[in-house]
């Protein structure tokens, strides 16, 4: 059985950071991801300067923020990583099951940090699985991680922050948006997003959904509508959108599958994106020596997952015995992500988070 003090699930901005901060205290860390070839997450496909905190690199484009994390990491003598590992459960007694590469081995940990974060919501419609309908996350690593475009011409389904900035990144490799589609009366993105893909003639249809796909083998165009304010379609608003991709921007689930099995507590919380883990304010669950960060303890962004994953790897690292300056540290991370949430994009996090804690 191999061991290790501090055992970190995902090596996205989340596990990065939670890492890194054990590390920086003193702790041996061992980080596990299920990527072949890098570490970052989300943030690989990430080619546009980054919203959020100014302190966790806004500004800068999300593969620079993964390079700059990777690099560290590569550097410090106290993680060791282990690429094109999967961790296959957690069991009682501290350990975990890793398929690395084609081995299976038991991990022994004395703290173990979950960064899984979080896979993307599917949307009833007829013919949802026509080749064609792509999640947004899979047209951006097709894009932006192997240069290949989708296809000719797209339906973007949802106007939050990813559904506009993969439109806007289609639209710079040289694919049409026919529309963006939005279910609700406003849209869910920021408005410098929206007002750049406005600026290049996309219609951006509120109070629409998608009703269905239609095409000889792939995807030949869609069925759109108007909807009610309960969600109904509105009969003979149908209209026909030509479009070989159907693109679903709708959301993400958190990943919590591997922590429900050892007791930790879930709670369904629609503002953080489905079941969470409950957590204290260290980020510990309610199983004891298991933490959780990042998008996995419901989803927000990459600014969060990093301030939540070093509170993580730090709370872990203390539990342990180790103090580098911990108290300071704690405090400043804490203040960090209270200064993010703070405002109105932070209303909802803010009202999910209050939700989760309620008895
Ligand atoms: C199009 C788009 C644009 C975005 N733009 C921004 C932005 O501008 N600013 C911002 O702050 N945020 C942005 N975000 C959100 C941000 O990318 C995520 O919130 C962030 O990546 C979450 O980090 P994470 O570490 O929790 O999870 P992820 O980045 O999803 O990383 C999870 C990692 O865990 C690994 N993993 C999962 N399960 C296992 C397992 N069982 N074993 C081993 N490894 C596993 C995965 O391979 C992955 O590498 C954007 C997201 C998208 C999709």
């Amino acid at each position: 059985m191999k061991k290790t003090e501090i055992a970190v699930v995902g090596g996205g901005p989340a596990g990065m950071s939670a890492a890194l901060a054990a590390a920086a205290q003193g702790a041996k860390v061992s980080l596990f991801d299920s990527a072949r070839e890098h570490l970052g997450g989300q943030l690989i496909k990430q080619t546009h300067r980054f919203f959020g905190s100014e302190k966790e690199n806004a500004g800068t484009r999300g593969i620079e923020i993964r390079a700059m994390l990777e690099k560290e990491i590569l550097e410090n003598e106290n993680i060791d990583v282990h690429m094109d590992s999967t961790v296959l459960s957690i069991y009682y007694g501290n350990e975990i099951g890793v398929e690395e590469k084609n081995t299976y081995d038991i991990w022994k940990y004395d703290k173990l940090v979950v960064a899984t974060g979080a896979s993307e919501k599917m949307l009833p419609f007829t013919n949802n699985d026509m080749p064609g309908v792509y999640g947004a996350g899979a047209v951006q690593t097709l894009m932006n991680v192997y240069g290949v475009t989708p296809g000719k011409r797209v339906l973007m389904i949802g106007s939050g922050n990813i559904g506009l900035i993969v439109s806007y990144q289609l639209m710079q490799a040289g694919v049409k948006v026919a529309a963006i589609v939005e279910a609700l009366p406003n849209i869910g993105g920021y408005r410098v997003h929206a007002s750049k893909v406005r600026r290049m003639q996309v219609p951006i249809l509120t109070s629409h959904t998608v009703l269905k796909a239609y095409g000889d083998e792939t995807v030949e165009g869609a069925v759109i509508c108007e909807i009610d304010d309960k969600f109904q379609p509105v009969p003979g608003t149908e209209q026909n959108i030509e479009c070989d991709i159907i693109c679903l921007s709708v959301g993400l689930s958190p990943l919590t599958e591997l922590m429900w099995p050892v007791g930790c507590k879930m709670k369904y919380v629609p503002a953080l994106g489905g079941n969470v883990p409950l957590r204290d304010e260290k980020m510990e669950t309610t199983t004891e020596g298991i933490y959780v960060a990042g998008d996995a303890s419901g989803v927000e962004e990459a600014t969060a997952a990093m301030i939540e994953g070093k509170i993580a790897g730090l709370s872990a690292a203390a539990a342990l015995g180790y103090d580098n300056n911990y108290e300071a540290l704690y405090n400043e991370y804490v203040n960090d992500i209270r200064i993010l949430r703070s405002g109105p994009t932070g209303a909802k996090i803010r009202q999910g988070l209050a939700q989760l804690r309620e008895v």
